[in-house]
Parts: C-alpha cells; sequence; structure tokens
C-alpha cells in the first residue's frame, strides 16, 4: 500500500463519523425482543418454585418471604444469568419478564441482585 492511499485511509477516517457507540456517556436503542436484565414482580410471586427449577445456570434460588402465600420466593442473582428466558416461559404468573435493560456491568455482584 502506497503512502498516498494511507493517507488517503487516514484522513477519511479521522473525518467520518465513529461506527462505535461512547457507551455509557450515550444511549443506544435496541431491537424489540431484546433479552436484556429481568424483572421480577413480587406481587404476581406465588413461591411454585418452578424459575428455579427450570434455570440451567442457578441464578434462581427460592428464599423465605412472608409476602408470598407459600412464604418463600425466588432470590435473582443476575451476574450468572444468560438471559435464556427459560424463568420466563415457564411462571405461571407471568411474574418475571426480559427488559431492554442492558446495563448489566457492575463493581459488586450483589448490585443486580433481585
Ligand atoms: S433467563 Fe435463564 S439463566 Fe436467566 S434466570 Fe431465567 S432461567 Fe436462569
Ligand atoms: S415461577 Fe413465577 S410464580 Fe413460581 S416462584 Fe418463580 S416467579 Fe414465583
Amino acid at each position: 500500500m502506497s503512502w498516498g492511499v494511507l493517507l488517503k485511509e487516514a484522513i477519511k477516517s479521522f473525518v467520518k463519523k465513529p461506527v462505535t457507540i461512547p457507551y455509557p456517556i450515550k444511549e443506544t436503542s435496541v431491537p424489540d425482543g431484546y433479552r436484556g436484565l429481568l424483572s421480577f414482580d413480587i406481587t404476581k410471586c406465588i413461591g411454585c418454585g418452578l424459575c428455579s427449577q427450570v434455570c440451567p445456570t442457578g441464578t434462581i434460588r427460592m428464599i423465605p418471604d412472608e409476602r408470598t402465600k407459600t412464604k418463600r420466593r425466588p432470590l435473582f442473582e443476575l451476574a450468572k444469568c444468560v438471559f435464556c428466558g427459560s424463568c420466563v416461559e415457564v411462571c405461571p404468573r407471568k411474574a418475571i419478564s426480559l427488559t431492554k435493560n442492558y446495563h448489566t456491568a457492575v463493581i459488586r455482584k450483589d448490585e443486580i441482585t433481585i
């Protein structure tokens, strides 16, 4: 490659818009159906435990909770989640959903525990 071509490419790259997004300074949009962080509505949960049984990564474990009829609820340690959606599909009360939230980077794992 000649110096002329290299210089031309360098100038082109310098003036054209970057293809990368300066995250986290700027937000981006994600498509419908994107599998981001889980959302959990404890008011719908009946503590059946099906979500913890199907989760392939051990993200969900059942813990005692007086607010539910069966006195237990799932705890989601989302640092382990692979966003497969199995828990969403199996939940009989539609208490779990996948959101478009892609902010999954945290300092401490417990920051994304719900
Ligand atoms: S989306 Fe998949 S990996 Fe994540 S908590 Fe649900 S079942 Fe587990
Ligand atoms: S499957 Fe749904 S209703 Fe059952 S424990 Fe999990 S979140 Fe609650």
